[in-house]
This record gives C-alpha cells, sequence and structure tokens, in this order.
C-alpha cells in the first residue's frame, strides 16, 4: 500500500513476534558467543507479550499502539534489548500521534524518532557494535528513498537490506557498549545480536508493507 495505518502495525508486531519465535535459537546463538545467551528468549517473550497486551487492550491509533508495544517491552523483557526497544516503540508512538495513516515521509520520521530514543537511552554510537550499526544505515536509506520519491514499500524494502548490510558489519567490529564490550577484542569475529534482531524487526515490517 501507499500509507500504513493500524491495522499494517498490528501485522508488524505480529509477524515480528512469529519472527522472534522462528529466529530464538538464532538469536541467543549469537548472544552465547559474546554475551550471556539470552537475546532470542528475550526477544521471543518481549513480542509474545506485546501481542498478548494488544489482545487485551487494543489500541485506537498507532500512537497508543506504539505506547502499548513500548512500555510492555520495558516491563517484560530486562537486561538491555527490552529497555532499547521499548524506548524505539514510545518514542516510535509518539512521533506518530494521533496521524491515522503513515506515508513513507512520515514513517522515516517516526523511525528515526525511535532510534533517537534508542541512542538517548543506550548512549552507543556508530561502529559500537550493537543494534544501532542496524538502524543507522536503515534510516539514511530510507531518508535517501524518500528523497528521490521512492514508494513505501520500496523505502522499506531499502532500509530492510540496509539493516541486513549493517548488521553483517558488525561481525569485525570490536563491541563498546553493552555486555559484548567485556569481551574486549573477544568479541570480533562475531555478529551483534541486537544488529540481528533490528534487521529482523525491520524485515517483518518490509513484508508486511509488501502484503
Ligand atoms: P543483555 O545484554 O542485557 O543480556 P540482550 O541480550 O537482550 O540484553 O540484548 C543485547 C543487545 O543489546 C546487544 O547485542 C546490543 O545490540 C544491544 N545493546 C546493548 N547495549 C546497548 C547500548 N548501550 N546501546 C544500543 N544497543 C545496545
Ligand atoms: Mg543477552
Ligand atoms: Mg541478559
Amino acid at each position: 500500500p501507499v500509507t500504513l495505518d493500524l491495522a499494517r502495525l498490528q501485522q508488524w508486531m505480529t509477524r515480528f513476534a512469529a519472527v522472534a519465535e522462528q529466529n530464538k535459537a538464532y538469536l541467543t546463538a549469537l548472544d552465547s558467543a559474546i554475551g550471556d545467551a539470552d537475546h532470542g528468549t528475550n526477544m521471543a517473550r518481549g513480542s509474545a507479550a506485546v501481542l498478548a497486551k494488544l489482545e487485551a487492550s487494543p489500541p485506537s491509533t498507532m500512537g497508543e499502539l506504539g505506547k502499548t508495544a513500548g512500555m510492555t517491552l520495558v516491563s517484560a523483557v530486562g537486561g538491555s534489548a527490552g529497555p532499547l526497544y521499548g524506548t524505539f516503540f514510545l518514542r516510535l508512538g509518539a512521533s506518530i500521534g494521533d496521524a491515522a495513516e503513515l506515508d513513507a515521509a512520515t514513517l522515516a520520521a517516526a523511525l528515526r524518532a525511535g532510534v533517537e530514543g534508542i541512542v538517548a537511552r543506550g548512549k552507543a554510537e556508530a561502529g559500537d557494535k550493537t543494534m544501532v550499526d542496524a538502524w543507522l544505515p536503515a534510516l539514511a536509506a530510507m531518508d535517501e528513498a524518500v528523497a528521490s520519491g521512492a514508494s513505501l514499500v520500496d523505502a522499506l524494502a531499502a532500509a530492510r537490506d540496509a539493516a541486513a548490510a549493517g548488521r553483517d558489519a558488525t561481525e569485525p567490529l570490536v563491541a563498546r557498549k553493552g555486555r559484548a564490550s567485556y569481551l574486549g577484542e573477544r568479541s570480533a569475529g562475531h555478529i551483534d545480536p541486537g544488529a540481528a534482531s533490528t534487521a529482523l524487526l525491520l524485515d517483518a515490517l518490509a513484508e508486511v508493507a509488501a502484503a
């Protein structure tokens, strides 16, 4: 479609919960190499909790959906990723507000607001080997696509591809934030788990937008 609405954002959450469940072992394997082997369970549990909460208290706007998802992730998932993704969705929802539809430009702005929340909370910069290394190229690709007049679907496909490239580019990096930073040089040679889950989240969004 040309725009996203509340039903599509609901589908995004449903799709992400399925993808997180399917990729639980993969994300946990990445986290077992440079962390504490819980990223898969954190994301699967968190996204399932979001779905349950959305079902129990259905939001009437996309802004409310972001707020519900964010508050649920902050409270349901301990550690780093829950509060970081929670902040992302809280800021995304605040940016969307009462809008009934999102076009490529307003969605790009909402995603950027969400990522600014991640950065405000976690203080990671580009190259620190975190989820931010998937988000920043995705935002840049999305903005470039919007500026060149691409459709929403094509802009999200570009963001998805850039996030996947950003994820892969974390492999040689030495972690400077989060648990992996405790390993120092030994964190090099492994993909960052949070960058991998961000790529999955954007893959789910590109998929529901194109459906
Ligand atoms: P924990 O490390 O507390 O067990 P998770 O395993 O669920 O939490 O999430 C780990 C991921 O969180 C990392 O792979 C990284 O992408 C992300 N992360 C950790 N700290 C930060 C930070 N300060 N800023 C951005 N992302 C971070
Ligand atoms: Mg972990
Ligand atoms: Mg943990």
